[in-house]
């Protein structure tokens, strides 16, 4: 079977033996190396470790000190996690429309949904490709906003030569599928010196110092054992990208002539570092999403729906007067034909040129 997503970490062996010999396990001299090192490959000032993706957005969104009667406007079509870290941050949530090219909010849909209770845009880099951050940077300015980006599958994507997390304050995952991995943890980044300070206080139970508390504060740390899983891969993230990008591009150019098909769009001034190779089947398509996934499964590819229903669409948030529901025919219609290929570094070229002919034929 040729899997959706693999991980292979064997060069992290090294730097985790050295933290477990060490004895001391905790956030420590390795997560510091960790966000110095994520910080200088993107170009950013400042990197805050948290222990995971979700609690990265709680973290960031908390700065804005939201309330029920705030609203954050993001993406419907996006991982649960979003939403749910709007919420926990105590927020209510508005979605935008996503645009269909890059499958991130469109601008002119969060322009409609702006009012005076928008705190915060959140734009979520779907599949490893930034949104268009010069229309939501305008939009933003201009109402007074702030950007939280979920960066948590585009560590290495640019914007105009801006990296993903450097348009407001950036959230990573490093979940153990994620293009950068430590199994479990996350990054925040920002150019806010206040900001990054908060951030750390707010992570270690609002403590700057041993027993002084400063705020109500948490415990977001994430270990030196886990920093030391993901530090090795920093040197490699653009090598990792580079490949996924080959990848991509033999998919694009093998699937090109088969119709019913919508191919995942590259813009010029993006780099993508895709963490997922998404398809689009139109109603021309022989084969309904559920099916083609089923049968690229029985012919050894497995395939994913990313994600097959928009995140407000489940009882417990449909009934939850903080999540504000409107109208997202895009979003709508792309969660119920999407289907994402495998396009990982380890793919062989035999398992690509397999994944092509199958879906050729299925589309056929
Ligand atoms: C993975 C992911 C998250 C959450 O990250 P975790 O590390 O799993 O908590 C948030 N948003 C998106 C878009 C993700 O893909």
């Amino acid at each position: 079977m040729i899997p959706i997503s693999k991980v292979d970490v064997r060069d992290s062996e090294e730097l985790v033996l050295e933290v477990l010999r060490s004895g001391s396990l905790a956030q420590g001299p390795m997560v510091a190396r960790l966000e110095s090192e994520f910080a200088s490959a993107i170009g950013v000032r400042h990197c805050i470790a948290v222990n995971n993706g979700t609690t990265a957005l709680v973290a960031a969104l908390s700065l804005f000190d939201l309330d029920e009667k705030d609203e954050v406007i993001t993406s419907p079509f996006t991982f649960v996690a979003s939403l749910n870290a709007v919420l926990e941050a105590g927020g209510s949530v508005r979605f935008a429309d996503i645009n269909e090219d890059d499958f991130c909010i469109d601008a002119d849909s969060v322009a409609s949904r702006l009012n005076r209770r928008t705190k915060v845009v959140m734009p979520v880099h779907l599949y490893g490709q930034c949104a268009d951050m010069q229309k939501l940077g305008q939009l933003s300015e201009l109402a007074g906003v702030h950007i939280v980006e979920d960066a948590a599958q585009a560590h290495g994507a640019t914007f105009r030569g801006n990296a993903a997390g450097t348009f407001g304050v950036g959230c990573f995952s490093l979940y153990a599928t994620k293009n950068l991995t430590s199994g479990e943890g996350g990054l925040i980044t920002t150019n806010n010196a206040d900001y990054a300070e908060r951030l750390r206080i707010l992570r270690n139970q609002g403590m700057k110092e041993r027993y002084k508390y400063e705020m109500i504060g948490h415990n977001y740390r994430l270990t030196d054992i886990h920093a030391a899983i993901a530090v090795p891969q920093i040197s490699r993230m653009n090598e990792i990208a580079d490949k996924r990008a080959e990848n991509a591009a033999k998919l694009t150019r093998g699937l090109s002539a088969v119709p019913g098909l919508r191919l995942p769009r590259q813009f010029e001034e993006r780099r993508h570092v895709w963490h997922q190779y998404t398809i689009v089947l139109t109603s021309q398509s022989p084969v309904q999403r559920d099916e083609f996934i089923a049968k690229m499964a029985e012919a050894g590819v497995s395939c994913g729906a990313y994600y097959p229903k928009l995140a407000f669409d489940y009882d417990c948030f449909r009934k939850d007067k903080r999540v504000k529901i409107e109208d997202v025919p895009v979003a709508k219609r792309i969660s119920q034909n999407c289907v994402s290929l495998p396009v990982h570094q380890y793919l062989a070229a035999e398992e690509l040129q397999h994944i092509i002919d199958t879906a050729t034929s299925l589309l056929s």
